[in-house]
């Protein structure tokens, strides 16, 4: 587990407003952005070192020369902004500018994009085509190069495959890979996906929702050897391995001769004027988000599994269903959609729950459960949120900010712990702690239906707080 140093910056917001061809963003500390050119696409790419995203990737599709604006955490420790070209467009580098207004508040401005002189060439990198289906059985979230060879990541059921291999030895030689029943997962990007690997020299991804079948075309070069590719399910890692046939060591695998796509640095940003910043509440400027926002709401344990049981029996499922239910009651009289885990007194393991806000592409996942310690310790009360991902931070202590204080109950504060379905949902998630079984105090107010009504409130309170600029 590593958390990121505090002073990390987070970004707050960003827009490209498509008339004055610039993208401006704000984040809650100063930065300094680097921006470079890209091809194939033809895309400007803004790194904000030293910050994250804090939120899920977004993205705007803009129109005419101006495919599309996205922002994505490029590693742990960079933001990353993409202004991609349209198919045939291209801007002078040197006219690019980056420009900051504040230290914390930047303006990409780009010039009038023309059209390339140059036909562009074919698609020389990897790609991904096609939409996320809801209907699948599997989904694929990634393909990532492992000291072994490949592992394809899937959630949901084992995929079954069918595999096809074209070509000689001796030349460029393909795998076709379909997976049935399967979807792309909407956080699978071309960008992500291995490059000039152990000889595979590019990676096609094809999305077919007729059939319910996602292709995966590996292309080798011809001195790849050929691949064994078997489903699996280790633990967690359900997908594909990849790997050579016995008999091939993977050292002896070179990576493709290095065809990397040419970069070109833009002009150094022109720093801010030198103003002290006060701190101040961010300015939220209208943010974009294509996709309709899905709330995941996870009532803790059921059926056989009561959860903790306290003070006179007092068991934790029948505390935390009634709020749950509530919660999804007056999110979607608010117009936000919900997905629960489960909706009756049902038995459910963690790995379905967190299958559920994955499969479903979930904005966000919270968890609510009612704490315990021991029935000797009644002197134990308060609320406590739980985040495991920088991403869920915020999240967390957007509830935990408005649930804390409605309770009438103890402070426990905002933590970091590695519950399973923190740790696996792929979106900002949030487990709240409403309060002690086992506490003397918090009892009498747990079984209380006005105040599980008063918390109810207060959690959707909370996540429409934590929405509102995904919502506009
Ligand atoms: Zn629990």
């Amino acid at each position: 587990m590593f958390t990121l140093p505090a002073e990390a910056a987070q970004l707050e917001s960003w827009w490209f407003d498509a008339r004055e061809n610039q993208l401006v963003f704000t984040t809650d500390s100063a930065v300094r952005p680097r921006a470079q050119m890209v091809f194939n696409p033809t895309r400007i790419v803004i790194d904000l070192p030293g910050t994250t995203l804090g939120r899920p990737p977004t993205n705007q599709a803009i129109g005419g020369a101006i495919r599309e604006v996205r922002s994505g955490q490029f590693d742990a420790r960079t933001a990353r902004l993409v202004i991609e070209l349209s198919a045939g467009y291209t801007v002078n580098p040197r006219d690019i500018e980056v420009r900051g207004i504040r230290g914390n508040r930047w303006v990409v401005q780009l010039p009038q994009p023309e059209v390339s002189e140059t036909a562009p060439t074919a698609n020389a990198g990897n790609s991904v085509t096609g939409d996320f289906s809801n209907d699948a059985t599997t989904f694929l979230s990634n393909v990532r190069a492992t000291p072994d060879g490949f592992f394809v990541r899937t959630s949901g059921q084992i995929p079954t495959i069918n595999l096809e291999r074209r070509g000689d030895r001796g030349e460029e030689r393909q795998i076709i890979i379909d997976l049935f029943n399967t979807s792309i997962s909407p956080f699978l990007d071309a960008e992500s996906l291995p490059r000039n690997r152990y000889s595979v020299s590019r990676w096609d991804i094809t999305q077919d929702n007729q059939n319910l079948t996602t292709r995966i075309v590996m292309t080798l070069s011809p001195n790849s050897p050929d691949w064994e590719i078997t489903p699996t399910n280790i633990g967690n890692q359900k997908g594909l391995v990849i790997i050579p046939p016995s008999g091939v060591s993977i050292s002896s695998i070179p990576d493709r001769p290095q065809a990397v796509d040419p970069t070109i640095a833009v002009p150094p940003s022109s720093p801010p004027p030198a103003i002290p910043q006060p701190s101040q509440p961010p300015i939220l400027p209208p943010s974009v988000n294509n996709g309709r926002i899905l709330v995941a709401i996870d009532p803790g344990h059921g059926g056989r599994d009561p959860g903790a049981v306290g003070i006179g029996g007092l068991q934790e499922k029948n505390v935390v269903f009634p709020v749950s239910m509530r919660v999804a009651e007056l999110l979607r009289e608010a117009g936000v959609d919900v997905v629960m885990t489960r909706t009756s007194d049902l038995t459910l393991d963690l790995e379905p729950r967190v299958a559920i806000a994955n499969n479903t592409n979930a904005t966000i996942f919270l968890s609510i459960h009612a704490n315990a310690i021991s029935l000797s310790r009644p002197d134990v009360n308060g609320v406590e949120t739980y985040y495991y991902s920088e991403s869920g931070r915020q999240l967390a202590s957007i509830i935990h900010a408005n649930v804390q204080p409605a309770s009438g109950l103890g402070n426990r504060g905002v933590k970091q712990a590695r519950f399973y379905v923190l740790r696996n949902t792929a979106m900002p998630a949030a487990l709240l702690e409403l309060g002690f079984v086992t506490g003397a105090e918090d009892v009498v107010k747990l079984r209380d239906p006005a105040w599980q009504e008063r918390m109810a409130q207060a959690i959707t309170r909370g996540i429409l707080q934590y929405l509102e600029p995904y919502r506009r």
